[in-house]
């Protein structure tokens, strides 16, 4: 039987093997954000990310909270960015990016009222 701690790292790895989790993991190692601010990031649709972030959940990856009429998703350990970060390397793939949230054109989230665009930040 598949189980103890072998069984438990290949269930946490199978969690984050899926390109559409990856993306939301890599979003929210810049902090915080709605379904509607990842789904613009990514470019997918909100019932997508909603279900990819039950799964992030489910495993323990992820935490939520409230707050007025947005719940804001956040890594609960950000720890697996280590991970993140050493698949990146071992891919060939440039180093992600850990600046403040930026804001996604076509998201109305207040993070991204208050945030400078993506690419027309002042040098
Ligand atoms: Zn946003």
């Amino acid at each position: 039987m598949p189980g103890g701690e072998i069984g438990r790292q290949a269930t946490l790895l199978r969690t984050l093997s899926h390109p559409g989790r990856l993306g939301i993991v890599a979003v929210l190692g810049r902090g915080e954000a709605c379904v509607c601010h990842l789904a613009a990031a990514l470019g997918r649709s909100q019932p997508y990310v909603s279900q990819q972030l039950a799964i992030l959940r489910a495993a323990g990856f992820i935490t939520s909270r409230r707050e007025g009429t947005f719940t804001y998703y956040a890594l609960r350990d950000y720890a697996v960015l280590g991970i993140v970060d050493l698949a990146d390397r071992l891919a060939g793939n440039p180093p992600l990016s850990r600046g403040q949230p930026a804001a996604v054109s076509g998201c109305e989230c207040p993070a991204c009222r208050l945030a400078p665009v993506e690419g027309h930040r002042a040098q």
